[in-house]
């Protein structure tokens, strides 16, 4: 039912590895970024991004071409893997670095290739996700925000919201409707528009976060003009091309990882405290961990050797899987040791369980819900 490789890491790879934790070692012994927990979402330091660009790590499996490194999607695992274990702060990049430049490589235009990647890959240029509505968001088909065609592009009219970063980022590729509804085919007629989030007639309005943390926004269009070599692809092959980018979202180490620095101090501490009983607890949060990190990799495997094999079922599978183990974190670690949770504290173990508390109700619903990515395994597997 479910045929995940089995990856087997390579001597270059292992090396790969160890440079990049050296790096993130240096890097943070500098005072270069503060770990945190949660840090691909929200950890945004565009300083920091620059580094890592300049280091050739963003767009590392893209076309030299474009400034990229043409390395494989393993090694990009692996570079990932230790940015999020440290709780480096990625946020700013994330998601041009992981969806919109394979996006732009599939299905975007040479001229948008060749004017966008170059700029992402030097950590400069961040896109933001423009999918969710105030009534639309499992049921993305239903999305309201519309394009009407005009003389040399489309104006735009419409409302995203829970937009992660949309106050940071420079553009966003937002999902619109470019024909009416049609409820005998709700799929169609949906387009994707690279919005320049500076143009006239954007307003980016803040979300609070209960602490007062700045994440996440509603975006307003009124009349903006997108020009037509701003269009993604095809007119109207807007809800294929969007699911084409959610095996990329759903399947990474960050659907597992957001707690790892949580997980790690945990460990630390009750080495520090030599607590036996409480390691051998610990020890059952590494298992889980390890189980899910294969499954994670196994999908990374596939869309490495461009397996015709559906992807986006073990993709929703180790997303609702992976989430539910990360957002467990605090509360197996509150039953395991005592902390005193606060974003100023002096210890780590109490920031990184405060930041994990406020962050983790999340986990399950950001890149779709847990009762949705079940919807997808179950219909998947019934297929099969
Ligand atoms: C931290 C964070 C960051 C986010 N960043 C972004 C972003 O950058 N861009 C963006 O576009 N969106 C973003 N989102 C929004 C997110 O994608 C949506 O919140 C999510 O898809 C759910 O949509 P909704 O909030 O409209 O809830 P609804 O779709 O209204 O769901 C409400 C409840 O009904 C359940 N439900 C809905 N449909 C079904 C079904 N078919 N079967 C069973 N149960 C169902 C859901 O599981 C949920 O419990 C972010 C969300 C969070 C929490």
């Amino acid at each position: 039912m479910l045929h995940l490789p089995t990856v087997q890491f390579t001597e270059e790879q292992e090396q790969f590895r160890v440079e990049v934790r050296a790096f993130l070692q240096d890097e943070l012994a500098k005072g270069t970024f503060t770990p945190k927990c949660d840090s691909w979402l929200s950890g945004d330091d565009p300083e920091f991004s620059r580094l890592i660009g300049q280091q050739g790590w963003i767009g590392l499996t893209w076309p030299k071409k474009y400034g990229g490194q043409e390395r494989s999607t393993i090694d990009r695992y692996i570079l990932t893997e230790e940015f999020l274990a440290v709780g480096a702060p990625v946020a700013a990049h994330w998601f041009a670095d992981r969806q919109t430049g394979p996006l732009l490589l599939r299905y975007g235009s040479e001229e948008q290739r060749e004017f966008f990647l170059p700029q992402i890959v030097k950590g400069e240029c961040y896109f933001g996700i423009g999918l969710s509505e105030p009534n639309s968001g499992s049921d993305l088909a239903s999305v309201t925000t519309r394009a009407e065609k005009v003389e040399g592009g489309w104006i735009v009219n419409g409302q995203k919201i829970w937009t992660s970063n949309a106050h940071l980022c420079h553009y966003m590729v937002t999902l619109v409707r470019t024909s009416p509804f049609d409820g005998k085919n709700k799929h169609a007629g949906l387009s994707q528009l690279i919005i320049d989030l500076q143009a006239q007639g954007v307003t980016i309005v803040p979300i609070k976060y209960l602490t007062g943390e700045h994440h996440y926004n509603e975006v307003f269009f009124d009349n903006v003009f997108v020009p037509d070599n701003m269009v993604v692809g095809e007119i109207g092959n807007g809800w294929a091309q969007g699911l084409a980018e959610l095996a990329f979202e759903r399947s990474g180490p960050e659907r597992i990882l957001s707690t790892f620095p949580l997980i790690d101090e945990l460990i630390q501490e009750l080495k520090r405290q030599n607590n036996s009983q409480g390691l051998t607890q610990a020890s059952k949060i590494v298992a889980r961990l390890w189980s899910l990190r294969n499954l994670s990799i196994g999908v990374a495997q596939l869309l490495e050797s461009g397996n015709s094999e559906d992807v986006s079922i073990p993709a929703a599978l180790v997303k609702a899987l992976g989430t539910k183990f990360e957002q467990s974190i605090p509360e197996i670690t509150r039953l395991i040791i005592q902390t005193y949770p606060s974003l100023d504290a002096d210890r780590k173990i109490d920031r990184f369980m405060a930041q994990s508390i406020l962050h983790a109700p999340g986990f399950t619903i950001r890149g779709g819900t847990s009762e949705v990515l079940y919807g997808v395994v179950a219909k998947g597997v019934v297929a099969q």
